[in-house]
């Protein structure tokens, strides 16, 4: 096996912690998991496997290629497709045990006709996906065996008037459709309240440590640790520059460590002078420009360490928002494959 000098640590336990703590703010609305783009980045497999022991039946990925990688599922677990089946979909879509969530007319006229259930979503004001109004109204839901009815919001991390608009249209839309169950929340939707809960909610971001929204905080654990090896250890005079473009000019000595990370892996130039690394009980400063594959560290308090030994970025996805100007979605989806991916 190749050593590699780059890993996650997934916290399996913070993870479940997540996902319990959102299952007992929906109103008794069972909790789902959005387990698209591989699990946000941390790994589809390995996540579902562990929301699965803890009780959570329902899965939700974009693609049907993600479904197939999900396909030695139990048989009791739920997979919902996103995108619903496109026109080039039908013999994966055949295949497939998971329901695709039809999102238009024509997506309704493919499916309807294999007589097998589906999930539908309605559109409510994100003029993203999903069936118009006007379209339910006109009756083009008829007859299919509708799993889920599902809506999304388009701004639930703010306090503006369009949830509530949006949570009313989708009861209205609702009480015209028949379907066995309604599903509106994601991960800040269920933080607005029990009122958005219905049936099913299908978080995401806030299972792998974001915070959505201020009511979260202090309740959703961090669920992802980044970590790199250093890959080679210098010393900085007054004067000399460090990194691409000369960024960071050392106005004193300093101890500096190169890691073995960039934004090749996902630790994008946003961290460039404002991202940290956990050294000790504190932190110190990432320095310079962040390269491809390369991020140095300014480390006097610990001139201890040395080539090959573990540095911890600081990874808090509030955090880590804050330092990058990323939002919290990007910082984990852009975790790229030279990590090996460690659960404890
Ligand atoms: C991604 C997604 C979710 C999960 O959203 P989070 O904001 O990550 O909680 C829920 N529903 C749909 C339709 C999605 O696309």
């Amino acid at each position: 096996m190749v050593h590699l000098p780059l890993r996650l640590i997934l916290d399996g336990d913070a993870l479940v912690s997540n996902w319990k703590w959102l299952a007992g703010r929906g109103g008794g609305a069972a909790c789902g998991a959005a387990v698209k783009a591989d699990g946000y980045a941390l790994g589809a497999r390995e996540v579902v496997k562990r929301l699965q022991q803890a009780g959570c039946r329902d899965f939700f990925v974009t693609t049907w290629a993600e479904a197939e990688a999900l396909a030695s599922l139990p048989q009791d677990v739920s997979l919902s497709v996103l995108h619903g089946v496109g026109p080039r979909d039908g013999p994966a879509a055949q295949r497939s045990r998971a329901r695709p969530v039809l999102n238009s007319p024509e997506q309704v006229a493919r499916w309807r006709e294999t007589g097998r259930p589906c999930d539908v979503m309605v559109d409510t004001g994100i003029n993203r996906l999903g069936i118009s109004p006007s379209d339910v109204a006109s009756g083009l839901l008829e007859g299919l065996r509708i799993e889920t009815l599902m809506s999304h919001l388009a701004s639930a991390d703010e306090d503006v008037p369009t949830n509530e608009a949006q949570r009313r249209a989708f009861a209205d839309l609702a009480s015209g459709v028949a379907a066995r169950r309604l599903s509106l929340a994601n991960s800040a939707g269920i933080c607005l309240g029990s009122d958005f809960g219905f049936d099913l909610t299908r978080p995401g971001i806030a299972l792998y440590g974001g915070v959505p929204r201020p009511e979260a905080a202090g309740h959703i654990r961090q669920v992802v640790r980044v970590e790199a090896e250093i890959v080679q250890r210098r010393r900085v005079e007054a004067g000399d520059r460090v990194g691409y473009n000369a960024t960071f000019v050392a106005e004193c000595r300093h101890e500096i460590a190169i890691l073995n990370i960039g934004y090749a892996d996902g630790y994008l130039r946003g961290f460039s002078g404002t991202g940290r690394a956990r050294v000790g009980d504190g932190f110190v400063p990432v320095v310079g420009r962040v390269s491809m594959d390369l991020t140095a560290i300014c480390i006097d308090g610990a001139p201890e360490l040395a080539e090959g030994d573990w540095i911890e970025l600081d990874y808090d996805l509030p955090t880590a928002s804050a330092q990058s100007g990323l939002s919290q979605y990007e910082l984990l989806t852009a975790l790229g494959s030279r990590f090996e991916r460690i659960w404890k």
